[in-house]
């Protein structure tokens, strides 16, 4: 039997999905706006190209980007990004610390045959592991917020020679302050905190990380055309990609960038989803059958909140009454194979929505049975 939750119990916006997730009316309508002098024109062209400027200009503003750091971008999202590493960015080996779904698809993709093997550090999801200093490993990777388990990551430099610290931003950038300068490479996709549509993969690399690029590519090594690094910084240096980027992941990323901007920049948006999340935390820490899966709570993603049921609630079910009333992909990573709720945070959600949402699984919970 389907429960019907109260109308004065529902959250204005019923998108709390982790990726693809809630894009603001607003972006949808400045879309809208800027429709045919925008859609279908050429990226070749004025329109796109400063399009193309302003995403990197502001993604530059909202790191507090240092002298030397560029913005890259290039098709294919996050996961073609991983491919490009593999080719163009690390030299011998790397060092992946994979403590969930999308730190492993990285070491999966590092696992080229033209490399050494990457040197994996393993940790049980819900968890972390750390980066060690290891002789003949020349980048280390790791997410700052792993998206499948809810697990942040400290963006913290690895003091070794020569060596690139690289870090998959997909999920945290825009919605977690950080210092660029303690990367080399800290890449994303927009389609998550950052409110936009995916397809897109954008980066903050450091000198060091260009000379690296620079320096495979000349080095002689088989490079695919759409894979290649040295392209994506040729062509963002011109404000452009490879090929035909989306424009409207685009657009839609370039105001959602001058929101976050407008409101006080990376600052604002760390408060923001630290409240949000924080009273989802909070919530579960009092609730007899819901706690958070992530022990420690240093670790506990302020954008990607996931909370475990004891035996006395089937989380499926409760996503699935959610679902039919409107609030939707509550669902947690279909590979995890949790009895858990994972809740996006993002910056784009209201906080007050958040509230509501605690409010509706409250009733959830007292009518099932
Ligand atoms: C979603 C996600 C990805 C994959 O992004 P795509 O743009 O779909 O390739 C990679 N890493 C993390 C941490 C993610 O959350």
């Amino acid at each position: 039997m389907a429960i019907e939750i109260p109308r004065e119990l529902l959250p204005v916006d019923g998108r709390f999905g982790c990726g693809p997730s809630k894009v603001r009316p607003a972006q949808i309508e400045a879309l809208a706006a800027a429709g045919s002098s925008l859609l279908g024109t050429s990226h070749r062209q004025p329109p796109v190209k400063n399009l193309v400027g302003s995403v990197r200009e502001r993604l530059a503003t909202l790191f507090r980007l240092p002298d030397g750091y560029e913005i890259l971008l290039g098709n294919g999202g996050s996961t073609a990004f991983w491919d490009a590493a593999a080719f163009g960015l690390i030299e011998h080996r790397s060092q992946n610390l994979v403590f969930g779904e999308f730190g492993g698809k990285f070491a999966k993709a590092a696992a080229a045959p033209w490399l050494e093997a990457p040197d994996v550090r393993k940790a049980e999801p819900g968890s972390l592991s750390t980066a060690e200093v290891t002789d003949g490993v020349d980048v280390y990777a790791w997410p700052h917020n792993e998206t499948s388990t809810g697990v942040a990551a400290p963006v913290q430099r690895i003091a070794a020679d020569g060596a690139l610290t690289v870090i998959d931003a997909t999920s945290a950038a825009g919605g977690i302050d950080f210092d660029v300068t303690q990367a080399d490479v800290y890449y994303f996709a927009p389609q998550k905190n950052l409110g936009s549509d995916g397809g897109l993969w954008l980066a903050a690399v450091s000198p060091a990380a260009i000379e690296r690029i620079e320096r495979i590519a000349a080095s002689g090594r088989y490079i695919p055309e759409f894979l290649s690094l040295k392209n994506v910084v040729d062509n963002s240096r011109l404000n452009q990609t490879l090929n035909t980027p989306a424009l409207s992941t685009l657009h839609l990323l370039d105001s959602q960038l001058e929101w976050i901007l407008s409101n006080g920049g990376l600052n604002w948006a760390g408060a923001r989803t630290t409240e949000s999340s924080g009273l989802l935390y909070d919530w579960a820490e009092k609730s007899k059958a819901a706690t958070p899966f992530v022990t420690d709570a240093a670790q506990r993603s302020p954008v990607v909140a996931t909370i475990d049921f004891d035996d006395s609630v089937d989380a499926a079910a409760v996503a699935k009454t959610l679902r039919a009333n409107g609030i939707v992909d509550t669902e947690p990573y279909r590979k995890l194979g949790r009895n858990q709720l994972r809740i996006a945070t993002f910056v784009s959600i209201e906080p007050d929505d958040v509230r509501q949402l605690i409010r509706v699984i409250d009733y959830v919970l007292t009518q099932r049975g």
